[in-house]
């Protein structure tokens, strides 16, 4: 994409999320994971992929998304815990529902994210995009903070990477993910975000 697409974006309110040098926004709360390794030699960070989560499913707050992404969610807590405990995943940023930013891999480094996933014939879609997980579900809205902050940090990442295009983790995994989902409003995500329409090449195919 030309950075010229890119250039006389408007003033926004909010925090500053732009990551620094080694790959980390300041301004958000940072919780390490060790779920993550190194992206590729020269690989660039391309793509940004949207997903929601919650533990369990439809429950916010809890604190137990930080648990899971930091290899400590307990199996005896809740029966869905104990199908998903061992399984070693992350995500670079979650956006709590209250618009909270937390941080859990630079994002220089490979999250695990994405999992088995295409995109435009580019597989393993970790390798090159920043995934950030948005606290929800397919059933319920996001709140007016999550969408505020996601749309800050995307115009973050859009100024520091050479991102291309936006994509959900039902796009780039169909068939096996749905997350977003439904709820989750690309238009109003886009307009807050600044990100032009070639930038969602996937939306066209949503109605
Ligand atoms: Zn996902």
């Amino acid at each position: 994409m030309p950075d010229g697409k890119r250039t006389g974006h408007k003033p926004h309110g909010g925090p500053d999320y732009t990551p620094d040098a080694s790959g980390w926004v300041g301004a958000a709360r940072r919780v390490p994971s060790p779920n993550f390794d190194e992206r590729p030699a020269g690989m660039p960070v391309d793509l940004v992929v949207l997903h929601n989560i919650s533990l369990p499913p439809g429950q916010f707050g809890s604190g137990n998304i930080e648990a899971f992404f930091q290899n400590r969610l307990d199996p005896d807590r809740h029966p869905f815990f104990a199908t998903i405990h061992q399984v070693q995943v992350s995500a670079h940023f979650l956006v709590t529902r209250e618009g909270e930013l937390v941080q859990f891999v630079s994002c220089a480094q490979r999250a695990w994210h994405a999992g088995l996933s295409d995109f435009f014939g580019r597989a393993r879609c970790n390798d090159f995009s920043i995934g950030i997980e948005i606290e929800g579900c397919d059933d319920l809205p996001f709140t007016p903070a999550q969408y505020d902050t996601v749309a800050g940090l995307v115009r973050a990442l859009l100024q520091a990477y050479p991102i291309g295009a936006i994509a959900g983790h039902s796009d780039i995994a169909p068939g096996r993910k749905t997350d977003p989902g439904p709820h989750f409003d690309w238009d109003r995500f886009a307009r807050l975000a600044d990100v032009p329409p070639d930038l969602l090449p996937y939306r066209p195919s949503r109605d």
